[in-house]
């Protein structure tokens, strides 16, 4: 069975293409290295073992996207492809639009084109909105509306794919709604790699650790939480990406609409997080309170338990994990992948 991995240069992407490798699938990876390299995808196929074929294109351009399926026997698609970064989709929400659904729209044109009928989307916990009770449940509604352009692109993916669904018999879309995905694969080869100073709070405690940037700023300590400081569900991204390998089997199922979590059901706190960091670099890292950030929500986690059941998953590493590998990326790879 063939998979297409889009954006599988990206984060994300590249863990999970070593895992589905693993798990015996042919993996196909395209991406237009908007936001990855090269380096990543040479890096991940030597982890993987495979020489898989790596397409670079811009999977906005239907034309290209539809010479992909052309040239491959596609079985599904996990669609990692899109821009990410919620601060700069408030600034540009056009670009973000465009490329999130451009991207998504012509994949599916492409796959009723080529009669492939399997689809794995990256959604996130963002969909449920500020009002959802914690912790997040697939049966609480999704919010009219998210915090961001970024958030409201996956919002609107996930209604196209629930009208695909609908009109094409034998169509499958997995909803994989992903917490905080952190952490790196344990090689210290390949991990997240954002350009410039980085906005979540993971990629900047580590750069405080191998001394690029001076000092964490944590935003807000008056929260009603244990500490004061932000909760959320934390997820080791080697875990998330065996998500997708158990995802790819409840498509086998032909489950049509499938909307799943993927979290720990564990919250923890910005300062929790600083002092395991602390532990993995070996010294305290320099922090100090900062005002809350705006559009902040205090504490949100994944209820996993449908996970378990449905896909008989479980995220498996902890926090010191996570910390553990990031630190081992990031001081291998201070200034992270080469440039080309
Ligand atoms: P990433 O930026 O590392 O990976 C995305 C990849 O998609 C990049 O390699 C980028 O170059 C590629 N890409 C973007 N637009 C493209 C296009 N038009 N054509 C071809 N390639 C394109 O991000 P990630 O953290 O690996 O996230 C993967 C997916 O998971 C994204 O859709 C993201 O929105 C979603 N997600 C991420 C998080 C997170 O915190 N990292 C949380 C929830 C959901
Ligand atoms: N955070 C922080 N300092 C930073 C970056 C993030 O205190 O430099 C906090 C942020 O306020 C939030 C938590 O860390 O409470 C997680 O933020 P991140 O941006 O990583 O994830 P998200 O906001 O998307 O959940």
């Amino acid at each position: 069975m063939t998979i297409l991995v889009t954006g599988g240069a990206g984060y994300i992407g590249s863990h999970t293409c070593i895992e589905l490798v693993e798990a015996g699938y042919d993996i196909v990876v395209a991406d237009n290295f908007v936001n990855s390299c090269m380096e990543a995808v040479h890096r991940t196929r030597k982890l993987c073992g495979v020489d898989f074929p790596f397409e670079q294109i811009d999977l906005t351009d239907y034309e290209a996207t539809d010479r992909l399926f052309d040239k491959y026997k596609i079985d599904a698609v996990i669609h990692f492809a899109g821009l990410k970064a919620v601060g700069e989709s408030v600034k540009i929400p056009v670009t973000y639009y465009r490329n999130n659904l451009d991207s998504a729209l012509s994949v599916l044109e492409a796959m009723k084109k080529h009669e492939v009928k399997s689809f794995i989307f990256s959604s996130s916990a963002t969909v449920y909105g500020p009002e959802a009770p914690v912790p997040y449940n697939e049966a609480t509604p999704v919010s009219r509306s998210t915090a961001s352009p970024y958030g409201n692109t996956k919002l609107m993916i996930e209604y196209i794919l629930k009208d695909t669904v609908k009109a094409i018999p034998g169509f499958n879309a997995v909803l994989l709604r992903y917490f905080n995905p952190v952490g790196a694969h344990a090689s210290g080869e390949i991990g997240e790699n954002p350009t410039g100073i980085p906005n979540n709070l993971m990629p900047y405690v580590a750069q405080v650790a191998v001394g690029k940037l001076d000092m964490i700023h944590i935003f807000g300590n008056d929260y009603d939480t244990p500490d004061g400081t932000c909760q959320r569900d934390y997820i080791h991204v080697v875990d998330l990406a065996k998500g997708h390998v158990a995802a790819l089997k409840k498509v086998k199922e032909n489950c049509g609409l499938f909307v799943c979590n993927l979290g720990t059901g564990k919250g923890t706190s910005v300062l929790e997080m600083v002092k395991a960091f602390s532990r993995s670099c070996g010294k305290e890292l320099p922090y100090e309170f900062a005002p809350r950030r705006e559009g902040d929500l205090p504490a949100f986690w994944a209820d996993p338990a449908f996970a378990k059941e449905q896909l008989g998953w479980v995220a498996e590493k902890g926090i010191q994990e996570m910390c553990d590998d990031v630190w081992r990326w990031q001081s291998k790879n201070p200034d992270g992948f080469p440039q080309d």
